[in-house]
């Protein structure tokens, strides 16, 4: 199937792009890499009047270290995230998450800002959000806001953005106390998660994030408290009955569960600096 008609805007701005926004109404959707928006307009699963290309948008582009943070456009590619200097040294989370992450041609055009804008739970960037303590950078027609990835994900495919655009993410540099982790289990390599978990220790605190498992990227607070109190695997996989795990085409909730468990364990495993 091909797409239902739609306006196609370009605009040079960020403003000029919220202006557009305000002007569909609700009706239009901003367009990133499109890996995602256009398959489901093809589908029709999306209809919208216009979409607006975020292409020419320089306020959603570039990569900045900001003394204890660093801040990386909206517009960031995955392949651009793979190759930058910066990110390398100071998020190594995202070097063990983004081969992960679909293929090569996707990944040339996926967008940071366009995947924690869709919010797929199967994704794998909402969970490093999440793990990273990240910062989101919004902005709309009443304004710029700051929102934690914490209080970002609603729900499946469903953010706090009200009519705004993503402008930038902010993630904390890398402290030498910091340990991470990353694993998923997929049917095949570059598939969406069955589950994952990406996990930073800080000292001995963890901030863990299990994604592909529930209906959003999620953290088990009581989980997370068990690891800090050195609890044995067993008690800390036990926290894990309290995700609502999903009952899909691909695996049921105690399949979920036990995947989501041996991602925790084979994580925790790898933890590297
Ligand atoms: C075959 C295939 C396999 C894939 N596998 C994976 C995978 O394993 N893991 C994974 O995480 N993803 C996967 N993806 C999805 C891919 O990562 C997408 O690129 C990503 O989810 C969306 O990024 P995008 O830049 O293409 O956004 P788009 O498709 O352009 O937009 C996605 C949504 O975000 C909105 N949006 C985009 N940018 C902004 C912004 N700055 N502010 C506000 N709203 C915005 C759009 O309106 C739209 O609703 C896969 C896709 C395909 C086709």
């Amino acid at each position: 199937m091909k797409a239902p008609d739609f306006d196609y805007l370009r605009p040079a701005s960020l403003a000029a792009a919220v202006a557009m926004l305000v002007e569909y109404d609700g009706e239009a959707m901003p367009l990133a890499g499109g890996q995602s928006l256009m398959p489901m307009m093809n589908f029709r699963m999306a209809a919208p009047e216009a979409l607006i290309d975020l292409v020419n948008l320089s306020e959603l582009r570039g990569i900045w270290v900001e003394s204890d943070t660093i801040r990386i456009g909206a517009m960031t590619s995955y392949a651009d995230l793979k190759g930058d200097a910066a990110v390398q040294k100071h998020i190594p989370l995202f070097s063990l998450a983004l081969p992960h992450i679909a293929h090569d041609a996707i990944r040339n055009r996926g967008t940071i800002g366009g995947s924690l804008a869709l919010a797929d739970p199967a994704a794998e960037m909402p969970a490093l959000m999440l793990a990273l303590n990240a910062n989101i950078e919004v902005e709309g027609p009443d304004g710029a806001r700051m929102l934690s990835a914490d209080d970002f994900f609603l729900g499946m495919f469903e953010t706090a953005l009200d009519g705004e655009l993503i402008k930038a993410i902010h993630i904390p540099v890398a402290k030498s106390e910091q340990r991470f982790g990353f694993h998923e289990l997929t049917q095949r390599h570059g598939d969406y998660a069955l589950a994952g978990v990406a996990i930073v220790q800080t000292s001995n605190t963890y901030r863990a994030a299990f994604f592909g498992v529930a209906d959003r990227a999620t953290r088990v607070p009581k989980l997370e408290a068990a690891l800090e109190q050195n609890e044995d695997i067993t008690s800390v996989l036990a926290h894990l009955n309290s995700v609502d795990f999903t009952d899909d085409i691909k695996a049921n909730h105690t399949t979920r569960q036990r995947l989501a468990g041996v991602a925790l364990k084979r994580a925790l495993k790898g933890m590297t600096t």
